[in-house]
């Protein structure tokens, strides 16, 4: 009897200890596939994390050097080189309004991303280094309603989302996946909360009403991609993100599908 309540009390202060690192632990990681794509999906609900003592961090698996204009012609390797730098420095530009600790840049080949294992172990290595506590990725499915949003089903955006969850259980907490990565000194790391933008069931939103200027200044930052159009796109998103916040009784919102690593 003695010993049962003793170990009872050990792994209520096992878990407590547990707790105490996950509360010093606060960092946060924004997994996705393009510039720009965190900003609609999160950027409000990173400002207000941020603003709560937060260091949050931005991955782009892609070197978004296929992010042009519709229109071009010249698609070619200098464009593209072109095409990247202007993106991530808007990108960059964007996490320092947000207060960002860093954005990185995994440079896979915009428009071809693939859920590889190269692409996995990436994560993992970005995990196992900056051990977040709370992980923000894509969502690797189609949701069908209200309506298929064709624009949001880019396969870079579900490859990301498949490439993440897949790192984040069992890869980044399993010292048994790549092993390699124990040997560079990265250490196993169980990310505890999951947040996955526009998934098909959601059930978590976040009230982003005093951080939507904020996500809309990041948002502009990628001039590139709105080219005489900022003000519409200004619009259209407040219209947007003022729809869900009445769907939640509140001004602004950001809405995922949320889970825990238990
Ligand atoms: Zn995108």
């Amino acid at each position: 009897m003695f010993q049962a309540t003793n170990s009872y009390i050990k792994f209520e202060r096992r878990l407590s200890v547990s707790e105490q690192q996950q509360e010093q632990n606060k960092v946060a990681v924004v997994i996705v596939a393009h510039p720009d794509d965190a900003e609609f999906a999160a950027a409000g609900t990173v400002a207000k994390w941020v603003e709560e003592g937060w260091d949050a961090y931005y991955v782009i698996c892609t070197d978004a050097a296929g992010g042009g204009p519709d229109e071009a012609t010249d698609v070619g390797l200098a464009a593209r080189q072109k095409m990247t730098e202007t993106r991530k420095r808007e990108q960059r530009a964007a996490g320092a309004v947000l207060g960002l600790k860093d954005v990185i840049f995994l440079d896979y080949p915009d428009g071809l991303l693939q859920p590889t294992i190269e692409l996995r172990r990436d994560i993992v290595r970005v995990l196992r280094k900056y051990r977040p506590a709370r992980v923000i990725c894509q969502s690797p499915d189609r949701t069908w309603e209200p309506f298929m949003a064709i624009g949001r089903y880019h396969p870079d955006h579900m490859a990301a989302g498949q490439a993440t969850l897949m790192a984040l259980y069992p890869a980044s907490q399993n010292p048994w996946d790549f092993p390699e990565l124990l040997n560079e000194g990265l250490k196993p790391h169980k990310v505890k909360e999951i947040y996955i933008s526009g998934a098909p069931h959601v059930n978590f939103f976040v009230d982003i009403s005093d951080t939507m200027d904020k996500k809309i200044e990041a948002l502009m930052c990628h001039e590139s991609q709105f080219i005489g159009r900022t003000e519409e796109l200004a619009k259209m998103m407040r219209s947007r993100v003022s729809d869900l916040g009445k769907k939640y009784w509140v001004e602004y919102a950001e809405e995922f599908h949320r889970t825990e690593n238990r």
